[in-house]
């Protein structure tokens, strides 16, 4: 009867969660509509979606290191995590290949930025971007410092793109009338706070050598382990406390992007066929290939697999952030999809962070689409290059809202492209964004069932040891 009960409370929030987006859109239209509303009081019909969010980023620390440091210490032998360490990364790699390849193909084929260019070219302002270069090694290094983290306390992500980040209202709109590049706005986007993140990496990098040392040591070895164990119940079940409050907090976030967004018919008019061609590569790699693949692999039933997962998707939407969603993540993978925790506490959080399939196969249709404007000739190498920076740009792209326009930079500066024109795709940004994090959450879930059916030896023996603490109930 009790596990009645709780099916019923879970179907039932998952209801209302569904609903809040309707709600959220319906509302936000009514809003725009009907009223004039300044920045400011925009910026309060975030604000429940904002303590929401803040209470989703909270949890990202102790959910992670003490999921990590228990996953570690307990997996006992290098050799189990170097295991599962190695194909989740040859998934990594190969998916996020294949993104690039399937939107290389179809910005190839649809050519969304051949038609419709007169429309198009009106639209640019030169004056948008300072003309900086980031090269792919700037990436490689930021990603190597965001490794080793020099302050656990204060564990923001580097990025040095992020400094050069487009703080302007969207050209599309204001072209006409006097447009200043150095102005900034302080109502951008909905929830400012939304673009700072955890440096996810360096979190993953400092839990794996402390979780390590944890099992070698001898004297408090296992107090310390007892310790991380009740920090991660706790959080586990602050999570579920958290959820009860998505409704409200999707639905803010939703009206408020609704409010903000620059006039669609003004915006998507002119650079429609971009916006289709991204979301056909979405959905494609969404329903499609990603789906294949964990069909081949695992032979297992893909849509109950994804049934359980609708309320990670859901805060993907609502807040264009893979490390925001990442509790959730957690959540319906463990507690939904059974994958044992030695896996998922690996593949998600380091998932969340360089698995952008999403991400990857946008960045590859974005800088072509730019190419096409400029009616630049590409050859076979120029593919190369686009198809290998644009593997690493979603890499070095952290879990945060619009990052992978921001590393879109180290495509464009490869191709030689001006970067000035950034400033045509970022007005259309806050809505393919939400998509991408979609498909780069799906890619995380699907890598932990993968990594997880192919390490079922390990994960038997640590089934046998998790059941005690299944501490959804
Ligand atoms: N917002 C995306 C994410 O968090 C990254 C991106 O901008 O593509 O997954």
């Amino acid at each position: 009867k009790s596990e009645f009960r709780k099916q019923f409370k879970e179907n039932l929030l998952l209801a209302f969660t569904i609903l809040s987006v309707i709600i959220g859109v319906i509302i936000g239209f009514i809003l725009r509509k009907y009223t004039t509303l300044t920045p400011v009081q925009k910026q309060y019909s975030v604000f429940m979606g904002e303590i929401f969010l803040r209470m989703l980023k909270f949890l990202i620390l102790p959910l992670i290191s003490s999921s990590l440091i228990c996953g570690i210490a307990s997996l006992g032998s290098a050799n189990k995590a170097a295991n599962v360490a190695s194909k989740a990364l040859f998934y990594y790699m190969s998916t996020t290949f294949l993104a690039v390849l399937l939107g290389l193909f179809l910005v190839i084929t649809i050519k969304p930025g051949v038609n419709n260019k007169s429309k198009i070219m009106n639209s640019i302002n030169q004056d948008f971007l300072s003309d900086r270069k980031i090269s792919p090694f700037d990436t490689i290094l930021d990603l190597i410092r965001n490794l080793f983290p020099d302050n656990l306390i204060q564990m923001s992500f580097v990025q040095y793109e992020s400094k050069i980040l487009p703080k302007y209202k969207s050209p599309l709109i204001n072209s006409s009338n006097n447009f200043n590049s150095t102005k900034e706005l302080d109502y951008w986007y909905p929830v400012p706070s939304q673009r700072q993140g955890i440096n996810v990496l360096g979190l993953v990098m400092f839990c794996l050598v402390f979780g390590f040392t944890i099992s070698k040591m001898e004297k408090y070895g296992q107090l310390l382990l007892e310790l991380f164990e009740a920090i991660n119940e706790a959080s586990i079940k602050i999570i579920s406390y958290v959820m009860l409050f998505s409704p409200i907090g999707i639905c803010s976030l939703i009206c408020g992007s609704i409010l903000n967004m620059d006039d669609p018919k003004i915006v998507f008019e002119k650079i429609s066929l971009y916006v289709l061609t991204v979301l056909l590569g979405l959905i494609i790699h969404g329903c499609i290939i990603l789906p294949g693949i964990y069909l081949i692999v695992t032979k297992r039933n893909i849509f109950f697999f994804a049934k359980n997962m609708i309320e990670a998707f859901l805060i993907a939407i609502a807040t264009s952030s893979s490390n925001a969603t990442l509790p959730v993540t957690f959540k319906c993978i463990e507690f939904k999809n059974k994958i044992p925790k030695s896996i998922s506490r690996f593949v998600l959080p380091v998932g969340a962070t360089i698995n952008m399939d999403g991400t990857a196969l946008y960045e590859a249709i974005a800088a072509i689409f730019i190419a096409q404007i400029n009616n630049l000739h590409l050859t076979f190498v120029d593919y190369m290059v686009t198809s290998f920076t644009a593997t690493l740009a979603s890499i070095g792209a952290a879990g945060v809202p619009s990052a992978g326009l921001v590393t879109m930079v180290i495509v464009l500066s490869a191709l030689n492209l001006p970067q000035t024109q950034i400033s045509l795709i970022y007005a259309v940004d806050w809505f393919l964004d939400r998509f991408r994090t979609l498909v780069n959450v799906w890619g995380d879930s699907i890598g932990a069932g993968i990594v997880s059916h192919l390490c079922e030896e390990d994960s038997q023996e640590i089934k046998n040891l998790e059941e005690r603490e299944d501490s959804f109930s």
